[in-house]
C-alpha cells in the first residue's frame, strides 16, 4: 500500500484537515516483478547458447580443428546452438507482436477442415520421424472467421508440442465439435502428460515442466504463450486436460463470427 497525503486549508489560510490517498500497488509491483523475471529469463536463455558457441569455436581455433572428427562434432554443436538462438529470437519477436494492444488480425472466412489439411504436410516429417500415428477426424464445411495464418500457427504449435512430448510410436488425434455459434478443436496425444499442479502455469512465458526435454526438442518455452495470445485475440479460449504418462488434450474454442472489441 502506498499512501500520499496533503493538507487542506480554508480561505483564511486556516488549516482544515488532511487528505490521504491510499493506493493499492500490489498489482503494479506484480507487473514490475513479472517484467524483471522476463528480462532475467531472456538473458539467461540467450546466454547459454552464446557461451557454448564461443567455447566451441575457441577450442576449434586453439587446435581442435586439426582433428577432423572433432571439427565435425563441434561444428554440429555450433550449428545446433545457433539454431536455438534463432528460434528464441524469432519467438521473442513473435511474442512481442502478439502481445501488442494493437495486434492486427487479418480476419477472413476459414474452412476449418481446409485449414488443418493445409498444415498437415508442414508437421508430417516430424510425425514420421517419431513413427507417430496422427489422425485427423476433422471434416465438413464448417466456417469460422479468423486470421488463417495466425490460426495455422496455433495448430502447428500444438501439434508440434504433441509430437515433442510423446514417445516413439505414439498417437495423436485431432477432433472437432461443431456447436451453434462456436467450434472446439481438440489435439490429443498419449505422451508424457503434465502434472496437475503445473497445468495452470504452462501458458506462462518460459515455463516448462521439464527444461531439458523442452530444450532437446528445440522448444523455447514461448510457444504456448504465443498460442494463448492469438486465441484470445480471436475471443476464443484454450483448455487443457492431462494425466502424467497417459497423455494430454488441448481444446481450442473458436467462435464462428468474429466480433471486434
Ligand atoms: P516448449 O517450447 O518448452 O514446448 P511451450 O510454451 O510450447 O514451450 O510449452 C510449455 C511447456 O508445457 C512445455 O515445456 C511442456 O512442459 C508442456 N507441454 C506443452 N505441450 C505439452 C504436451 N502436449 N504434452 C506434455 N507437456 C506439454
Amino acid at each position: 500500500l502506498e499512501v500520499t497525503g496533503a493538507p487542506i486549508f480554508s480561505e483564511g489560510n486556516k488549516w482544515k484537515g488532511i487528505v490521504l490517498v491510499f493506493h493499492d500497488i500490489t498489482n503494479m509491483k506484480k507487473l514490475e516483478q513479472m517484467r524483471k523475471d522476463f528480462v532475467a529469463n531472456v538473458s539467461h536463455e540467450l546466454k547459454t547458447p552464446v557461451t557454448s558457441i564461443r567455447g566451441f569455436s575457441e577450442t576449434l581455433l586453439d587446435g581442435a580443428m586439426k582433428d577432423e572428427a572433432m571439427l565435425e562434432q563441434f561444428l554440429q554443436i555450433i550449428l545446433k546452438e545457433s539454431g536455438r538462438l534463432q528460434s528464441l529470437i524469432l519467438d521473442l519477436l513473435e511474442l512481442s507482436k502478439v502481445e501488442r494492444e494493437d495486434f492486427h488480425l487479418a480476419v477472413e472466412s476459414i474452412n476449418i477442415q481446409q485449414l488443418l489439411d493445409d498444415l498437415l504436410p508442414i508437421v508430417e516429417h516430424q510425425v514420421k520421424e517419431k513413427n507417430i500415428s496422427m489422425h485427423s477426424h476433422i471434416q465438413g464445411e464448417t466456417i469460422v472467421e479468423g486470421d488463417s495464418s495466425r490460426l495455422k500457427q496455433v495448430f502447428i504449435n500444438l501439434i508440434t508440442n504433441a509430437v515433442h512430448y510423446t514417445g516413439e510410436n505414439g498417437l495423436i488425434d485431432l477432433t472437432f465439435e461443431d456447436y451453434h455459434d462456436h467450434v472446439i478443436i481438440s489435439i490429443q496425444d498419449n505422451g508424457v502428460g503434465i502434472p496437475e499442479e503445473e497445468i495452470p502455469r504452462i501458458f506462462e512465458r518460459f515455463y516448462r515442466v521439464d527444461k531439458a526435454r523442452s530444450r532437446n526438442s528445440g522448444g523455447t518455452g514461448l510457444g504456448l504463450a504465443i498460442v494463448k495470445h492469438i486465441i484470445e485475440a480471436h475471443h476464443g479460449s484454450i483448455q487443457v486436460e492431462s494425466d502424467v504418462d497417459v497423455g494430454t488434450i488441448f481444446h481450442v474454442k473458436l467462435f464462428k463470427k468474429f466480433t471486434k472489441d
